[in-house]
């Protein structure tokens, strides 16, 4: 499954076995998303570049 990168417009692969929660990342830019699931199986990505940043102690 392919979802379209916010950033760069690239394809970000997303595996048909993916979890909720999984970290994914764009093959072009290496920004990373989040898999979201749903109750329904729709699977969305969220950005997560607040994610693993040094920011915060
Ligand atoms: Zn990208």
């Amino acid at each position: 499954m392919e979802f379209e990168c916010e950033q760069c417009g690239g394809q970000v692969q997303v595996p048909k076995d993916a979890l909720s929660g999984e970290l994914v990342s764009c093959k072009d830019c290496g920004s990373e998303y989040e898999i979201m699931i749903d109750e329904n199986g729709t699977i969305e990505l969220k950005a997560a570049e607040e994610v693993g940043e040094d920011w915060g102690e």
